[in-house]
Order: structure tokens, then sequence, then C-alpha cells
């Protein structure tokens, strides 16, 4: 892999009203991309195998394809000015193979470096950056050597492709070991993994940065509340000491430098009982967690990814007031229509999905607030989310 600094980005000047922008990816976070490339008098341009997917409905072209269709790719790529995405998994060469026909500020690097956990956890802790211990593992005799230095419980992750739980096992003693073992013996072979050490938090949180490729600027530290390994609440601001913040703060703006990020860059992070930050996981776009900053902040996390990718300069956000941001997975979408006439306080957002699906994120709601703790209550307290069964679910962003 090239250095970061040996890479052309293909950073834009400073891009056009008239220009268009196109997305890899047609979900919600490409749609709310789209609407804010529409405020900057942007044209968007779609590729997504679902014909109408929630972002081709606020674009002005899609590509009906499979996200991995190299024809496609170019096709988008000699129709646009400029190239993003909406999830980490593109196929990172099919983007260098169309990077003299497009600029592609965010560069490939990025995707790379988030989409493998070896390359991810070695990129954060070479800017001083603490993660969870942890050892490659490319086969059982790693995994053993793996468990010797980590100890149990400890989280045994896919290198690649695993996100929110899956692809990841809890090995909580030798039995777990033995178990992968004879998994492993009976021809389910082990596929590049990770080991690392299972992290006792207090809770987890998570902070975008944005940046254009030469300024970068921070949003607040925010709370995440998960169900089923899937993001339940956003509490925002996360209530934590100042002096937290600004180490937050800090390492995002230490990694966005790394990155010579352009656009947004979500950071996943343990808080622990100690108030140090451990960081789990990038994202290089927006994020479920940050859907909050579209009402609470001065700009928001598409708004700012955005003018990342355009070459526009960045403000600093400002949070405007302290929000709860709740997700409407399928099986909420009934409990919390039928409550939205008692609740003109939700800022309630629907992304356009033709099928109403279990764990499916369909949409999310909003609310400010000055008690974002008691908010959270209140919202639970409607019963819409009551949910208790376990299921498998869709990429999740
Ligand atoms: P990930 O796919 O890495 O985002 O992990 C999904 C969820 O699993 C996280 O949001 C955590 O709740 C939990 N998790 C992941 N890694 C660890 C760890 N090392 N220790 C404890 N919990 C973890």
């Amino acid at each position: 892999m090239p250095s970061l600094s040996e890479e052309t980005h293909g950073k834009v000047d400073h891009l056009l009203p008239g220009a268009t922008m196109g997305i890899v990816g047609g979900g919600q976070l490409g749609r709310m991309m789209a609407l804010s490339a529409r405020y900057h008098g942007l044209r968007i341009g779609v590729l997504d195998p679902t014909p109408d997917c929630p972002a081709a409905q606020v674009a002005d072209f899609q590509i009906t394809a499979e996200y991995d269709d190299r024809a496609a790719i170019r096709e988008l790529a000699r129709r646009c000015d400029v190239l993003t995405y909406e999830f980490e998994n593109v196929d990172a060469d099919a983007l260098d193979a169309v990077r003299d026909i497009v600029a592609i500020p965010q560069g490939t690097d990025l995707l790379r470096v988030t989409q493998d956990r070896v390359r991810e956890k070695t990129f954060i802790n070479d800017h001083g950056i603490e993660t969870a211990p942890w050892r490659q593992v490319d086969g059982l005799d790693d995994l053993r050597s793996a468990i010797e230095r980590i100890g149990y419980p400890s989280v045994l992750k896919t290198r690649c492709g695993g996100y929110d739980g899956h692809g990841q096992k809890v090995l909580r003693g030798p039995e777990d070991f033995t178990e992968v073992e004879r998994a492993v013996g009976a021809g389910d072979p082990l596929p590049p993994s990770i080991l690392e050490g299972f992290v006792d938090f207090s809770f987890e949180a998570s902070i975008l940065v944005s940046g254009n490729g030469v300024d970068f600027v921070t949003f607040p530290i925010v709370r995440n509340e998960h169900r089923h390994n899937i993001l339940h609440m956003t509490l925002a601001p996360a209530d934590v000491d100042e002096a937290v913040a600004g180490r937050a703060e800090k390492l995002a703006v230490s990694l966005a430098k790394g990155f010579e990020l352009a656009g947004t860059l979500a950071i996943e992070l343990f808080v622990m009982p100690d108030d140090g930050l451990i960081v789990n996981e990038l994202a290089p776009r927006p994020h479920n967690s940050g859907h909050y900053t579209i009402e609470a902040c001065s700009i928001d996390q598409f708004d700012a990814h955005v003018r990342g990718i355009a070459g526009v300069p960045l403000p600093q956000p400002r949070l405007l007031s302290p929000a709860v941001m709740v997700n409407v997975l399928g099986q909420h979408v009934a409990p919390t229509r039928a409550l939205i006439p008692d609740h003109p306080e939700w800022n309630v957002h629907d992304y356009g999905k033709a099928d109403i699906i279990r764990n499916r994120k369909m949409g999310h709601i909003t609310v400010l607030t000055d008690d974002p703790a008691a908010e959270a209550r209140r919202l639970d307290d409607t019963g819409c989310w009551d949910d208790v069964e376990e299921a498998g679910h869709e990429r999740d962003l």
C-alpha cells in the first residue's frame, strides 16, 4: 500500500453548482448525502442494484448495477465530476481504475485501511491511539498464541467484511477455542481474523470528524446504545468531562490528518471506567450515530461530507441543542407511525424503502431536548421499541 502522503488524492479545487457528484451505494446515507448536495446546486448520480433505492429517489440518475460491477463504476465515473461512497466495502481497485477520469477526493487508501481490521488497528496505533490489545490470526496456531498473549475473554473478528457483531465470536474460555478447533477440523476454515481483548467499557460512544483534505473539524462526542448489535439510540452530547471530550477531539483530528481526510469519518469508541478512550473501529463515511446533527448542529455530517468532497471550506460545527436520535427499524414502523400525531417534537425521517423488513433501518427520529437521558427514557416508555427478538440484519450503516 502506498503511504498516504504519496497518494494523489485527486482533490477538487472547488466544485461549482451544476457539477455532478456520483455516490456508490444508494441507501439512506447516500440519500442524505444527496439531499445535502442539492443545497450546493450539485447534480447527483447513484450506483445501486435496487431500482428506485432511497438515494435514487432524490438523485438525477441511477445506474442500476451491483456495487462491484466495474463497467457500471466506469459509467458512473464518466458521467460525474467527483465520486464518493456511502459504505466502506467498495472495490478500491475498481475506484483506482477510474481515477484518470473522475476526482475521488477521499482517495482509496482510506478505504483500504478501513476495510481491513489489521490495517485499521495498525494505523490507529501508529498514531499513538489506543485500541483493545490485538493479534493477527491466520490459522489455529496463531489463535493459540494470540490467546496466550491476550487471554480470555477475547473477541475473534474476521479481518474483512465484518460489521456490527457479524463475523465475530466471543471466546470466554478454552471450551470456545475447542469449538473453533472442531469447526476447522470439520472443514470450516478460519478466515483471516484478529483476536482482540474483551473490553469492559462503561459505555460506547462515537465522534465524527470532517475535512477537506487540509482543514479538519469535529462534532461532539456522543453516547450510543445498541440492541442486538444494532444502534438503537444516540444521546448527544455524551455526558463526559470536558477533558474526555477534548481527548476525543484530539484523537479524531489526529486520525483525520493521517488520512488527509476529505469528507466525514466516524470513530467508534469505548469509554472506560477510568475515562480512558479506546477506539473500536472507523467508518470512512457519515454514520448512523451522526444523524442527530441534521437538527442539532449548525452544519450536519452530510453537509460536512459534501463540502469536504467538493473542496469547500468547513466551518466548525456547533451543537445548537442536545438531542436524542432513535432508529426506526422495520418492526418499529407501525408503532411509531401510530404515535406521530401525539409527538410534534419528533423529527421523523423516513428513508423511502419499499419493503418494511424486521431489523432493517427504515428511518429515524430525532428529538431536541435539554435532558437527553430523560428524553431517551420517554422514547423507550412509548413501548414502540419493546421488541426483544434477536435476528440477523442487512448491511448496517
Ligand atoms: P464491531 O463490529 O467491531 O463494531 O463490534 C460490534 C459490537 O460488539 C460493538 O459495538 C461492541 O458492543 C461489541 N464489541 C466489539 N469489540 C469488542 C471488544 N473488544 N470488547 C467488548 N465488546 C466489543
